[in-house]
């Protein structure tokens, strides 16, 4: 193989074009848009920047968040110390450095929309809004709303979940993530370099009814929308039923981020996993395992291996973890209470945060840790004289 057309100039694609060009191979990218200003938070967790540093080691505008204030009607407020913080750009400035170093590294790029994809002999021919072009292989990296149906995720409504919002005038040095009763997802404010994005996202509620949940939410924080700029998009966020048919390979072609679902259903962070993604399919084409077939299985199994296996099990959590309810209230509630009374459960949403800590063996942690973090409750709620002065629990930080 010696050519590789990549369909998407996201992150994800342009990531998979400066690891593959700089193995040799000739690669062009298409995008129909190059840098733009896609609809996100444009969060980075320690995980992405600890694995990747140069997101992070670059002149590149960006914003440091040191802080997360998470909120719950019945819960209150609690405050999280990031000992790693969370780096912010606007989606302009890291796709463009994305795709400066796919360039530099040897990738044409090319603006244009990707219109078809057909097969010619053992490759590809592709129509695109700029002529035809012809390559050996194919990354799918169209995000969430590739429009090409017969390659990468096939999403059903119960895999997405709808994102928007208002970049709006302002600064605050947090982040504020606040949950809400019978929301599956949450309201977020990114400070970002400039201004704010304050969004919402949800599974399974109309837009317009998210859109109201958000803006009754700005009205009662103060935050005015005069001046803002609405945004929205959609997010994968795959059922947990989903992950195992996941469609991420086939014959001649690989998908990578949004557009092989790659996002946490969690969080709804994407980006690592897309960066992520994108080195393990140019690894897995680049790889001596034989043939074609055996790079697509290899793919695969570097996918699942590496984080699908652990984005499966958060998907069975998600729904449990938004609507469930545990000791008589919202788990949402009782985990902003927990962290703000518990110094031991303050430090598993610190590394849940900062993406050290994978969801198979959070349950394992917690209960490691529930004595403990009970004795804290406790203790915060002035129950010294009847809680012993030492937990056993306390032994096992
Ligand atoms: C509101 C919102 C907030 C988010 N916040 C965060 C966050 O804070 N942190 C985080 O980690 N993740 C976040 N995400 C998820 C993150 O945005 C995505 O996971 C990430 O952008 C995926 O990268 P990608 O390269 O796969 O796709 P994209 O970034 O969507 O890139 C796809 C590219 O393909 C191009 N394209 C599409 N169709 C065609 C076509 N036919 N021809 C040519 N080009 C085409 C587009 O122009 C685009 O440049 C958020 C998502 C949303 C919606």
């Amino acid at each position: 193989m010696k050519s590789v057309a990549i369909l998407g100039g996201g992150p994800a694609g342009a990531f998979a074009a400066e690891q593959l060009a700089s193995a040799g191979l000739r690669v062009v990218v298409f995008d129909e848009k190059l840098a733009w200003e896609k609809p996100c938070g444009g969060g980075l967790t320690y995980k992405a920047y600890s694995q990747y540093p140069f997101l992070i080691e670059n002149s590149t505008p960006k914003r440091l968040v040191h802080e997360t204030v998470l909120s719950a009607p019945r819960g209150g407020e609690a405050t999280l110390k990031l000992t790693d913080p969370m780096v912010i750009y606007s989606r302009f400035d890291l796709n463009r450095m994305l795709l400066e170093r796919a360039e530099r590294a040897g990738a044409q790029i090319e603006k244009a929309r990707v219109l078809k994809m057909t097969r010619q002999g053992a490759g590809w021919q592709l129509h695109t809004s700029g002529g035809a072009a012809s390559a050996d292989f194919c990354i799918v990296a169209m995000g969430a709303r590739n429009p090409l149906r017969e390659v990468g995720t096939e999403l059903k409504p119960r895999d997405t979940m709808t994102a928007l919002g208002y970049y709006v005038p302002g600064d605050q040095e947090r982040i504020d993530l606040q949950f809400l009763p019978g929301l599956e997802g949450y309201i977020w404010i990114f400070p970002r370099c400039g201004h704010l994005s304050v969004g919402i996202c949800g599974k399974g509620e109309p837009a317009a009814a998210l859109r109201q949940r958000l803006e009754r939410f700005m009205m009662e924080r103060g935050i005015s929308r005069k001046d803002g700029t609405f945004y929205s998009h959609l997010l994968p966020s795959l059922d947990s039923g989903s992950w195992q048919a996941n469609r991420v390979a086939g014959d001649g072609w690989m998908a990578v981020g949004d557009s092989a679902g790659l996002v946490d259903p969690l969080t709804g962070e994407g980006l690592y996993y897309a960066i992520r993604s994108a080195d393990l399919a140019a690894r897995a084409l680049l790889a001596e395992v034989g043939d074609l077939a055996a790079k697509l299985a290899h793919y695969r199994a570097l996918l699942r291996h590496d984080f699908a296996a652990d984005l499966e099990f958060g998907a069975h959590l998600a729904k449990r973890f938004f609507v469930g309810r545990i000791l008589c209230g919202a788990v949402t509630e009782r985990m902003v209470e927990f962290t703000r009374r518990s110094p031991r459960f303050s430090l598993i949403m610190q590394d849940l945060f900062a993406g050290r800590q994978p969801y198979a063996g959070l349950k394992r942690r917690l209960l490691r840790n529930l004595n403990g973090s009970l004795y804290d409750l406790g203790m915060s709620l002035g129950f010294a004289r009847v809680v012993p002065r030492k937990s056993p629990g306390c032994q096992n930080p």
